[in-house]
């Protein structure tokens, strides 16, 4: 389908804010050697094709996103019967982000953000969060512009810089490296050119359209319950089974579209909608962890526990009888049992674990580090601990007793 090219603009409010400092973001790494060895053990896997082409092995391809769909995706990969796809664009802004998130949590959904660098580094707090509550970080430039119209130099300035950004503020909760995006969304929609789109295939990240436009960037700058009915309606619109729904925390006044959230939400789960990121894939610690997935190309079964609360091991080990002696050949379309919660299943260092207990935070402590000394991540941590830590998760204070839940 085909967009006009301001569909996603916001009426031309101009937020710019200087990011303070950008030029310490220091030398640009070649994404090449990025990630190397975090997940090894299977990060050289491939998915074998039916028709035995392999797949997956782009020098690019960092370890925690799956290959990047080499088409612009516009809706929803069909890994379930239902999937639905809430994405927010332009942000993070602290007049706006907050309340989106608090929506999202009261519901217990997760959505994917498309943030602009120069928003994520005024606001890094709000990419903690955003992180921490399970949401999905895509890159959305730096700074906004029309790709078409930028150099080609400025455009990979523009996409690199946004990365940057978002793995910075990041880092100290996720880990060194901190959380690479696996989706890029061109501002106003203009992504297509092979030209543009192939720079994010690039950098291992899956080039996410829309199918439903909300057009709430055309908002009034004021409450209107009218206006709130018109994005919940084409929020709603039942076009496809597999929607990706265009929404904006950022670019202005977006109070109608936290109003509208609610009832869109509401719409999709009384539905019997599952809650995924642009893939399909169901966000880690999400309520509906576990259940089946559905093999996509270029898939590894690190990438796809990635996306669920389980280890690539566990996976492998609940379907060992369909996948074979070698966990590296999984076969496209192929269905595949995630186990919940809990299973067990013998990942690489499982210590014993049966009901709660409590980690008393150290000086230098922080939830990536902490996580690792317990059968547990760091986000399980924290959204155990969601009422004392506070909305960034990278504020612990030296002293503090977090519960680390069991397994
Ligand atoms: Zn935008």
């Amino acid at each position: 389908m085909t967009h006009g090219t301001s569909s996603e603009d916001w009426g031309g409010t101009s937020i710019t804010e200087e990011g303070d400092d950008v030029d310490a973001i220091g030398a640009r790494r070649t994404h090449g050697r990025r990630r190397g060895g975090r997940l090894a053990t299977v990060g050289a896997a491939a998915v074998l094709l039916c028709s035995g082409q392999l797949l997956g092995g782009h020098a690019a391809q960092a370890a925690d996103c799956p290959a990047p769909i080499r088409t612009v995706l516009d809706t929803t990969p069909a890994t379930a019967d239902r999937t639905v796809a809430l994405t927010f664009d332009d942000g993070p802004l602290p007049q706006n982000t907050p309340d989106v998130l608090d929506v999202l949590r009261s519901h217990g959904v997760n959505a994917t953000f498309f943030v602009r660098g120069d928003q994520a580094a005024a606001h890094p707090d709000l990419v903690r969060r955003i992180v921490a509550e399970g949401h999905a970080v895509g890159n959305h430039t730096w700074s906004h512009p029309d790709l078409s119209q930028v150099a080609p130099a400025a455009r990979v300035d523009q996409i690199e810089r946004a990365t940057q950004t978002i793995e910075r503020a990041t880092q100290t909760v996720v880990d060194a490296t901190g959380s690479q995006p696996c989706f890029f969304r061109g501002p106003f929609g203009i992504h297509r050119d092979p030209a543009i789109a192939g720079l994010a295939w690039d950098r291992g990240m899956t080039v996410v359209d829309w199918s439903l436009d909300t057009r709430d960037w055309s908002s009034p700058p004021n409450p209107s319950p009218a206006f709130q009915q018109e994005i919940i309606d084409r929020a709603t619109s039942p076009r496809t089974a597999h929607p990706i729904v265009l929404m904006h925390d950022g670019g202005g006044y977006r109070q109608n579209t936290v109003a509208a959230l609610d009832d869109v939400i509401s719409y999709y789960a009384s539905r019997g909608y599952t809650f995924t990121d642009p893939l399909g894939r169901a966000f880690p610690g999400s309520p509906g962890r576990g259940g089946t997935h559905v093999v996509q190309p270029g898939d590894t079964l690190s990438a796809i526990a990635s996306g669920y609360s389980a280890t690539w091991r566990e996976i492998y080990q609940a379907n060992r009888a369909t996948i074979g002696p070698d966990p590296n050949v999984l076969q496209v379309g192929q269905r595949l049992t995630i186990p919940g919660a809990g299973s067990g299943g013998g990942g690489a260092s499982p210590p014993p674990a049966s009901g709660s207990t409590t980690h008393v935070v150290q000086p230098g402590d922080t939830l990536s580090a902490i996580a690792s000394g317990y059968r547990a991540t760091w986000r399980e941590i924290y959204q155990a601990n969601r009422a004392t830590i506070g909305p960034d998760p990278n504020v612990l204070q030296v002293g503090q007793r977090l519960t680390i839940p069991g397994s």
